[in-house]
């Protein structure tokens, strides 16, 4: 059941707007960026993180993407770990500033999971996280360095992400499981 609009699509541009923003200051432009977005809902707003740079600074950033699944169905079963299926990064990694784009920051499991992947690809320069929304809940040490908003939830609501690439519209809510 829908409880609260938490975005709307003029927000979600914006938002991602002041991330593409953010990482150019941070990196002090977009030299040598890699953006990767995970599956599936990370990868539409990685590109349209991207678009956004290569508009604002004229140049095309490498990108990627990796597929993460969680065991669990239940996301409130938080017993199993998610499982990096596969990567598809057309460059290589090593000295890069590597940018992990999601839509939602939970556990921090999932993100441990890509970093994992990462790792045994090559040395990155560094590897930051621009996440959508962060829902609360951390069992690791992981936060965002880019962040959409905080949107603290109990156990019982999940937030509900939608992009126009996937799901006709732009939105993002707070629902009832
Ligand atoms: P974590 O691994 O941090 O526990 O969960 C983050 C991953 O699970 C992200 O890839 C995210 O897409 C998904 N996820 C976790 N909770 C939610 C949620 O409430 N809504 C949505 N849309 N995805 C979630
Ligand atoms: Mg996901």
């Amino acid at each position: 059941r829908e409880k609260t609009i938490v975005m709307t699509e003029e927000d979600m541009d914006r938002v991602l707007r002041r991330i593409a923003n953010e990482i150019v200051e941070k990196n002090r432009g977009v030299g040598d960026l890699v953006i990767l977005g995970i599956q599936r809902r990370g990868v539409h707003l990685a590109s349209r993180i991207r678009n956004m740079l290569r508009d604002s600074e004229g140049s095309k950033i490498p990108s990627g993407e990796l597929d993460i699944t969680l065991y669990r169905d239940d996301l409130a079963v938080l017993s199993d770990d998610p499982v990096v299926h596969s990567t598809s990064i057309p460059v290589s990694i090593s000295g890069k500033n590597l940018v992990l784009v999601d839509d939602v920051l939970f556990t921090g499991r999932t993100i441990r999971a890509a970093l994992d992947a990462l790792m045994d690809l090559g040395r990155p320069a560094s590897v930051q996280l621009a996440i959508l929304i962060d829902r609360g809940h951390r069992e690791l040490p992981i936060q965002p360095d880019y962040l959409g908003k905080m949107v603290p939830t109990s156990s019982s609501e999940i937030v509900e992400v939608k992009v126009k690439e996937l799901d006709g519209e732009d939105r993002v809510v707070i629902c009832d499981r």
